[in-house]
């Protein structure tokens, strides 16, 4: 892949260091370091269907199997890999922690989704960061599973302002029918892979849930990065 064969060309020129500690990168290593790969403060919410995560939307939308790669601490150094990803343009933690996504999920209940969809930004909203980080993870979650991901048929129709300082009846209200799905039937039938980067309260996943679920026969199951905790 070209991103690849140009990761692999900047080395060349500057070392790396570990987007969590900040250590320098042995050659082998890729965004972390042994040891922060060693501690992340992993989930392991694929091994079981009825999980924190997947509680979230008991009740509330259907949600087949729900997972999370880390915990997402305040304190934690993990914290820097997702603020780097969306707000710093470093799209290679997306695409890597994606990978290691896809590896960890290779195998489980997962392998029952067959597309993979990002969840998405407001045009205005990409337009302004240049990129939509669910899409960058997807693509790397897309490499490891071998599954498609399908872009422009989930849309974000509503621009809603930043969700950090509202309660969670807000939030709710907020992106309530923010989505729109164009062209239903590339989605009827097939189990869907909904992708994003953090979940706290789960509003926004609940609205994409919601619309994805208009159409016929369709599943939906979730994966994120990072599932927030106290
Ligand atoms: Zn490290």
């Amino acid at each position: 892949m070209l991103t690849n064969y140009f990761k692999d060309f900047l080395k060349l020129f500057f070392p790396k260091n570990c987007e969590a500690c900040g250590k320098n990168l042995l050659k082998s290593e890729n965004i972390l370091c042994s040891d922060c790969l060693y501690n992340m403060p992993k989930t392991y919410f694929h091994e079981t269907k009825d999980n924190p995560l997947n509680r979230l939307f008991y009740g509330i939308t259907d949600i087949t199997y729900a997972t999370a790669l880390f915990y997402f601490r305040k304190a934690s150094i993990y914290r820097a890999l997702i603020h780097k990803l969306k707000y710093k343009g470093q799209k290679e933690i997306g695409i890597e922690l994606g990978r290691m996504t896809g590896q960890e999920i290779k195998g489980s209940f997962f392998d029952e989704t067959d597309i993979i969809i990002p969840v998405p930004l407001h045009t205005a909203k990409k337009r302004m960061r240049g990129y939509n980080q669910s899409e960058i993870i997807a693509s790397g979650i897309s490499e490891t599973l071998k599954k498609p991901v399908i872009k422009n048929v989930l849309i974000r129709s509503k621009y809603t302002e930043t969700q950090t300082k509202k309660s969670l009846e807000e939030r709710r209200t907020n992106v309530k029918s923010a989505f729109k799905t164009l062209k239903p039937e590339l989605i009827s039938g097939r189990h869907i892979l909904l992708v994003d980067d953090v979940v706290t309260t789960g509003s926004t996943l609940i609205a994409c849930a919601d619309e994805l679920l208009k159409t016929k026969n369709v599943k939906v199951s979730i994966s994120v990065l990072g599932f927030a905790v106290q």
